[in-house]
């Protein structure tokens, strides 16, 4: 296939992993998976927006995929013979993003997603080749902003940072338009009949107008939950896409179990919101937490794990199987549960702080928070280590990072290579017995009062942006007295589980709970949100493998 063909906006480097040619045994296997087809010149195979897209492999003509937009249609690229389609909604099974044509007649092998996905499982060759090119046409399309949604929104406004933030974390491409940067916004917004009052305002698939969705209702335009049976019944459903929950169901469902996988808004939890992980094995330089979320969110699709992007919202625990209420008003049955829920960040109690969410407040430091302070002063709340993380990451781009932290120092509560990196970096000023007292501003944080508490010193700054790394508690109110919780409202598992607890729970089995186990027998709970477990990502995703092992165990009785 020639190059010269390949349109916007897919780079040239790393051609041959994006757009690898298989060889003529390998396409012989994919054959012996599939079926035969022909296929004639201008032949739409996918529409934009279709379900169940099937997998294709050309043998011979040319077959092109397209971003239709009105009349008119962008390029993406074009796959000849001993090329194939697909990229990562192959493994969701979510909607096809662009449209899919014959450029010269030909022949197909096509596979349905199933048999996709045995293939991917069983041949480790043709798995490793699919995979890498369906994440990094994904990567691609990311980084060139070129989807099947155009996001219209402002770098002041809360819910478009939100919407950004959805779409990024949960790895969909998008389009972006800002009204103060783009001149022919207005335009646009007249094509769809809505004003500039009404953003952000998102077009899906050139179709469907929507003005400041939901998370929600953003997950329902893309089709996110369509292909996920919500009445069937489980063998596993994991609460929490954090690394506890990814990795609970990678190796849930690559042990074969039927595995679903509930997350309020968007894989990752709270790795995902951290600029760059540099302790977690395998990577010496470190990945961003939304890097590593997206390759164990893949993972766990590529063994068939589905994921619901809803929010549990009530365990109904009195009888089994286990049913789990979510949101959006199914009710999941189980036999087993895992629950890794994680933990929410801290909020400092003041006044004003929910008016500046979003809008000058922000509780990440990922690079959508970092381009809207670039080259401004700003400020970094905390002492930990996620905390320092930002610091450094944000100190990058910014003009100055004032670091307020109510101790005497960062020594106890922080990393040592962390502090070090912050001693180093002469853009950040630390501020010791300090704490943040008032916000000031009128649509967006404007400016801050910060209290010496040894002086008593009140200063006034006109900074506009924020990063809170306060601390987290634990994410388990909707257990509504389910499992037992310890004094702080982290769940007990295991060992840590009294005899008072597991009479007061009426434990109903002559063994003792498994290590993880909950006082609730076979619901577990992994990660962050279990008492006493290291607030690591390594420690979540170990407990995650472990927790499976018992999982079996519990269906096997
Ligand atoms: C900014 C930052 C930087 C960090 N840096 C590091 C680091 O460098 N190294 C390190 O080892 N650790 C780091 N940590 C800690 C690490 O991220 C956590 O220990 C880890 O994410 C815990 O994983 P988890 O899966 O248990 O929970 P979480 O990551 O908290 O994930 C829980 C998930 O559950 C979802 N959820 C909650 N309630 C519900 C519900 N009712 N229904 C459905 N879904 C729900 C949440 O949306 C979330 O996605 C950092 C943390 C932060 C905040």
């Amino acid at each position: 296939m020639s190059d010269t063909r390949r349109g916007l906006p897919l780079t040239n480097t790393r051609v041959e992993q994006i757009f690898p040619t298989l060889t003529p045994a390998q396409i012989r296997r994919i054959a012996s998976h599939g079926h035969m087809r022909t296929m004639q010149r201008g032949e739409v195979l996918v529409e934009q927006g279709d379900k169940e897209v099937p997998f294709f492999v050309v043998v011979s003509g040319e077959v092109e995929i397209v971003r239709p937009s009105g009349a008119a249609e962008t390029l993406i690229t074009v796959h000849g013979p001993g090329q194939f389609s697909g990229e990562v909604n192959m493994l969701s099974g979510r909607r096809a993003l662009f449209r899919m044509r014959a450029a010269k007649a030909g022949e197909l092998i096509e596979l349905d997603r199933q048999h996709m996905l045995a293939l991917v499982q069983t041949d480790a060759e043709l798995g490793e080749i699919m995979m890498r090119a369906f994440i990094l046409r994904r990567v691609e399309l990311v980084a060139a902003g070129v989807g099947d949604i155009v996001l219209i929104g402002s770098m002041h406004s809360a819910s478009t940072l939100r919407i950004k933030e959805f779409l990024m974390r949960n790895g969909h491409p998008y389009s972006y338009v800002d009204l103060e940067r783009d001149p022919d916004v207005q335009n646009l917004l007249d094509g769809f009949h809505t004003s500039a009052s009404e953003i952000p305002v998102m077009i899906c698939r050139g179709e469907i107008v929507l003005r400041n969705p939901t998370n929600q209702q953003v997950a329902d335009c893309l089709g996110f939950n369509e292909t996920v049976d919500q009445t069937q019944m489980r063998d596993l459903v994991i609460i929490g896409a954090g690394p506890s929950g990814l990795a609970a169901a990678v190796y849930g469902a690559s042990e074969g179990l039927d595995v679903l996988v509930l997350e309020t808004s968007s894989p990752g939890g709270q790795a995902g919101s951290s600029s760059r992980i540099e302790n977690y094995l395998g990577f010496p330089t470190g990945i961003s937490g939304q890097e590593l979320a997206a390759r164990a969110y893949n993972q766990a699709q590529k063994f068939g794990a589905q994921v619901l992007i809803a929010k549990g919202t009530r365990l109904a625990c009195d009888r089994k199987p286990y049913v789990v209420e979510v949101e959006n008003g199914a009710r999941i049955q189980t036999r087993t549960i895992v629950i890794a829920t994680g933990a929410e960040y801290r909020r400092p109690p003041l006044k004003d702080l929910p008016r500046f969410e979003g809008a000058g407040v922000y509780y990440g430091a990922t690079f959508v928070e970092a381009q809207s302070c670039g080259g401004e002063e700003l400020i970094v709340v905390g002492g930990g280590n996620s905390a320092g993380q930002a610091a450094v990451f944000l100190a990058e781009t910014a003009k100055r990072v004032y670091m307020l932290v109510r101790s005497a120092g960062l020594a106890e509560s922080m990393s040592r290579y962390l502090i070090r990196r912050i001693e180093e970096t002469p853009t950040i000023v630390l501020l010791p017995h300090t704490e943040i007292v008032a916000l000031e501003g009128s649509s967006h944080l404007e400016s801050v009062r910060w209290r010496n508490n040894q002086t008593g010193q009140i200063e006034q700054h006109n900074i506009r942006h924020m990063f809170v790394m306060t601390g987290a508690d634990p994410n388990t109110r909707w257990l509504d007295g389910c499992v037992a919780l310890d004094v702080k409202g982290f769940i007990k598992a295991g060992p840590d589980l009294s005899p008072e607890d597991l009479s007061s729970a009426r434990w109903p089995l002559v063994r003792p709970p498994y290590l993880l186990e909950t006082s609730l027998p076979g619901v577990f709970a992994i990660g962050d949100v279990r008492g006493g477990s290291i607030k690591r990502v390594a420690s979540a995703v170990g407990e995650g493998s472990i927790a499976i092992s018992f999982v079996h165990q519990v269906l096997r009785e």
